[in-house]
């Protein structure tokens, strides 16, 4: 079978740990079989990123500027433990939140869903993707004691000097206050990435604030999200007959509780921070969480929700057996393949990513499945099977090429 041929590439953010080494099995089992790889490859393993005063993570971000497609493999967060254990020159920042920095983008997650791993909700029978997003608010906040009969006031200095006061609340005893702010340009990119996602993915989009209650400040969201919206996406949603809708956050979580998924819910940094990790978990496990940041500027990078699995890789490193979860790093793949085949117009490469996802998951649906899934996993007539790290990978192999049982038996 002659291999699918890439027209421009995908940069390639290489990781740390057993992440890394996940990411060396599917290239080679899953990938490199089937695929010419055109990648623009950045190590961004800890030991070089220190090497490099952190200048390759900066690279990275801005080829994927240049390319519109990357894939990240998890890295380490560098902490003195690890300067410690790696012997670091420096601590170095979250390369997620450098390349974030430079991409400008919101992070939206979303479960792949597998029969047999039933979801807390049962009605979840379709994903929930969450965009949350990523700056301002309580993150950003001013806040302090009060004492007794003290006056607190809100005070806005101008650029000409002129300032505005506002009486926050005189107090009769002690108490607190607290500050916060966002800015038009933030959540504008916000909104446009949101709706960018909607269109790119063809899924309703509904979006949830508080702007009964906060007028002002969550009133400046809804207005925004509804005039970029109303100027530049209401065609296209039309065309492809998506929605977006604007709820109260109440009436948003009642009926995202009762809906069958299938949507994505765009939500204020809080909420999306205590959101996430219940969507999260309502579908079984960071494992099977992908993860996909999206610029305004419409660039995309795929990555797995969870870390790089540092304690499985120390069991790798004493040679014992592994039986690590994949899926998230390779639908990260998967995701970057078909998105580089959407924007190059090249369908065979679309078409080979989901029939990779559709392996991977009939594997699991078949009963073979790494060891974190055992415990979570029931369907009548398969009694689930714990396989290795590599063994999973050979197995979704053997799928691709229609072997009934994977390479396995
Ligand atoms: P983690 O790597 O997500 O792992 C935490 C635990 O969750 C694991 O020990 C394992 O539980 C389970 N787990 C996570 N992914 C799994 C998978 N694919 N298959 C099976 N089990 C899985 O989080 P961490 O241990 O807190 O962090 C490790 C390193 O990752 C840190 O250095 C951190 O800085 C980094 N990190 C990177 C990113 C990123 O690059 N996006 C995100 C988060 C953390 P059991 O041990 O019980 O099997
Ligand atoms: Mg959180």
């Amino acid at each position: 079978m002659p291999k699918i041929k890439m027209k421009n590439p995908i940069v390639e953010l290489q990781g740390d740990e057993m992440t890394r080494i996940i990411w060396d099995y599917i290239k080679e089992i899953l990938l490199v079989p089937f695929v010419d790889l055109n990648l623009e490859t950045y190590d961004l393993s800890l030991v070089n990123r220190d090497e490099t005063e952190d200048k390759i993570t900066v690279a990275a971000a801005n080829a994927i500027k240049r390319h519109k497609v990357g894939v990240k493999c998890a890295t380490i967060t560098s902490t003195p433990a690890r300067q410690k254990e790696y012997k670091l020159k420096a601590l170095t920042p979250s390369p997620n939140a450098v390349i974030r920095a430079i991409l400008d983008g919101t992070v939206f997650r979303t479960p792949v869903i597998v029969k047999g791993i039933k979801p807390f909700i049962p009605s979840w029978t379709s994903p929930i993707t969450l965009a949350r997003h990523a700056y301002g608010d309580v993150y950003k906040s001013v806040e302090t004691l009060v004492p007794d009969g003290a006056k607190a006031e809100l005070v806005i200095t101008a650029p000409d000097g002129a300032t505005a006061r506002k009486t926050i609340h005189e107090f009769k005893g002690g108490g607190i206050v607290m500050s916060m702010h966002n800015t038009d340009a933030s959540i504008t990119s916000f909104a446009r990435a949101c709706f960018k996602y909607a269109v790119s993915e063809k899924r309703a989009l509904i979006f949830g604030a508080k702007d009964t209650i906060s007028k002002t400040y969550d009133g400046r969201f809804r207005t925004i999200f509804q005039d970029i919206f109303d100027n530049e996406y209401k065609g296209e949603f039309e065309r492809l007959g998506i929605t977006y809708e604007y709820n109260l956050i109440d009436d948003v979580v009642a009926r995202v509780i009762r809906s069958n998924g299938g949507f994505i819910w765009a939500c204020k940094n809080y909420d999306g921070d205590v959101m996430s990790d219940m969507v999260a978990t309502v579908y079984g496990s960071l494992a099977m969480m992908t993860s996909v940041l999206v610029s305004p500027d419409g660039c995309f990078e795929f990555e797995a929700a969870h870390g790089t699995v540092t304690r499985h890789y120390y069991k790798h490193l004493k040679g014992e057996e592994t039986s690590t979860n994949s899926i998230a790093t390779l639908f990260a793949w998967t995701g970057a393949l078909a998105k580089r085949g959407e924007l190059d117009g090249t369908p065979e490469l679309c078409d080979f990513a989901a029939k990779l996802e559709r392996a991977a998951v009939a594997a699991i649906e078949g009963g073979i499945m790494t060891g974190d899934l055992v415990p979570m996993f029931s369907k009548e007539g398969v009694s689930p099977c714990k396989v290795s790290t590599r063994e999973f990978l050979e197995v979704a192999a053997g799928k691709l090429l229609g072997k009934p049982s994977g390479n396995f038996f």
